[in-house]
C-alpha cells in the first residue's frame, strides 16, 4: 500500500495525466449536480458515444430538477427509448420528485440522504457527491477495480466475498483529498481508456511505475475472467393486430410485481420494459403462431373473430443480459380491433413516437414494412 511521499507521486502523476488527456465530454464541463447525476445514470451499463445524444436532448427537455420531476412518466420515458434499462428512468424521475420535496430541489449533501433515493447505490452517491460537491469519498466500479487489482496484482474474482471490500479499502487509501472529483474522474478514464480489460497500454500508462501487474507479466491474467452465466433462450410471439384504418392496438406498460393481466405471462413486463407493447406472450417456438392466435382469441378477442389473414414477420432479436430474445411477430388484419380499458389504438407508423423498449420499435418497424 502506498504511502507518504509514494502516494502524493502517484496522485500527482494520475491527476496530472487526466487534466491534460481526459475526453471532453459533455458532463464534464459542469459540477451541477443534477447534470452529474443524470450522467452517472445514464452512463451505467451503457456506452459513452450512446449516452451523449440522449443526455443532451433529456436536459434540452428537462434542464432541471423541477421539470424532471413535474414530467408525464410517459414523456421521460419516450426520451428514454432506446436507452435500455427503463428502471433507470423512472428511479430517475422517483427520485427528481423526492429531491423536490424533501430537499428543496437541490441533490442532498448528505451520503445516507443521497443513498435513500431510488437508484442510488454506493458507487452513484460516491460519484455524483465527489463531483459536484468535492466530498471525499472513493468510487469503486468495474473498471476501476480493474486498475487498483492490476496495480496491486489481485488474483482471483474481484467480486468475491470480501476482495471487493479491500479494494474499497485500498480506493479509500488512494483517494486524493484535495481533488476528490477529479481523482474518482481520473481513475474511471485510466480504466476506460489505458487500463482496458483487453490489451492495456501500459506503455502511456502514468502509473506504470507503481503497477505490480505490469512488473510481474501479469496485465492480461488480472482481473481474473469472471464465470459467465449461461445464456437462455427465450422465445415470445408479439401480435400486431391493424384494422382498415391502418391503426393498432397497444397493451398498457405493465406495473411492476403486477399479476400479469390479459393471459401475459409473469415475465413478459420484465422483458417488454414495462412500457407500451404489442400483445405479447411467451411462446414455444414451434407453436408460436397456434399458441398466439388462441392468446388473441381469448383474452384480445374474448371468442369473437381474431383476424382473418396472419402474416408471419421476419423474427426481431435482441439480447438482455444473459437473455436472448427472439420475437415472432405476427400481422393480423382485422375489420375492427377490440376496445379493451387501458388499451391505445392508433396508427401504427405512431407508434415509434410512444415510450416503447426497442423490442417494440423493432416489431413496430417490421409490421410497417410488411404494410
Ligand atoms: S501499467 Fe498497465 S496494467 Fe498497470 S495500471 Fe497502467 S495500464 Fe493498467
Amino acid at each position: 500500500m502506498l504511502t507518504g511521499p509514494a502516494l502524493a507521486r502517484f496522485q500527482k502523476s494520475l491527476l496530472a495525466w487526466f487534466r491534460e488527456s481526459q475526453r471532453d465530454l459533455p458532463w464534464r464541463r459542469t459540477r451541477d449536480p443534477y447534470r452529474v447525476w443524470l450522467s452517472e445514470i445514464m452512463l451505467q451499463q451503457t456506452r459513452v458515444a450512446a449516452v451523449i445524444p440522449y443526455y443532451e436532448r433529456f436536459l434540452e427537455r428537462f434542464p432541471t430538477v423541477k421539470e424532471l420531476a413535474e414530467a408525464p412518466e410517459d414523456e421521460v420515458l419516450r426520451l428514454w427509448s432506446g436507452l435500455g434499462y427503463y428502471s433507470r428512468a423512472r428511479n430517475l424521475q422517483n427520485a427528481a420528485r423526492q429531491i423536490v420535496e424533501r430537499h428543496g430541489g437541490e441533490f442532498p449533501r448528505a451520503p445516507g440522504q443521497a443513498l435513500a433515493l431510488p437508484g442510488i447505490g454506493a458507487y452513484t452517491a460516491a460519484a455524483i457527491l465527489s463531483i459536484a460537491y468535492q466530498a471525499k469519498m472513493a468510487v469503486l466500479d468495474g473498471n476501476v477495480a480493474r486498475v487498483l487489482a492490476r496495480l496491486g496484482a489481485v488474483r482471483g474474482d474481484l467480486r468475491a466475498n470480501g476482495r471487493w471490500l479491500e479494494l474499497q479499502k485500498t480506493a479509500d487509501t488512494l483517494l486524493d483529498e484535495e481533488a476528490p472529483g477529479d481523482w474518482n474522474e481520473a481513475m474511471m478514464e485510466l480504466g476506460a481508456t489505458l487500463c482496458t480489460p483487453r490489451s492495456p497500454q501500459c506503455l502511456i500508462c502514468p502509473l506504470t511505475g507503481f503497477c505490480e501487474a505490469r512488473k510481474k507479466g501479469l496485465t492480461e491474467e488480472i482481473p481474473a475472467k469472471r464465470v459467465k452465466r449461461e445464456r437462455v433462450e427465450i422465445a415470445l410471439a408479439a401480435l400486431v393486430l391493424v384494422d382498415a384504418r391502418g391503426k393498432t392496438l397497444l397493451l398498457p406498460p405493465p406495473q411492476k410485481r403486477e399479476q400479469a393481466g390479459a393471459g401475459e405471462a409473469a415475465d413478459v413486463p420484465t422483458l417488454v420494459s414495462r412500457m407500451w407493447h404489442f400483445p405479447t406472450i411467451p411462446v414455444r417456438r414451434e407453436a408460436a403462431k397456434v399458441e398466439l392466435r388462441k392468446f388473441a382469441q381469448t383474452s384480445i378477442f374474448r371468442g369473437g373473430k381474431c383476424g382473418s389473414e396472419w402474416q408471419a414477420l421476419k423474427p426481431v432479436r435482441h439480447a438482455v443480459t444473459f437473455r436472448a430474445i427472439t420475437i415472432y411477430p405476427f400481422l393480423a388484419r382485422a375489420a375492427g380491433l377490440p376496445r379493451i380499458a387501458g388499451t391505445k389504438i392508433l396508427p401504427l407508423e405512431e407508434v415509434s413516437e410512444l415510450a416503447i423498449s426497442s423490442l417494440t420499435r423493432k416489431v413496430a418497424r417490421a409490421a410497417e414494412k410488411a404494410i
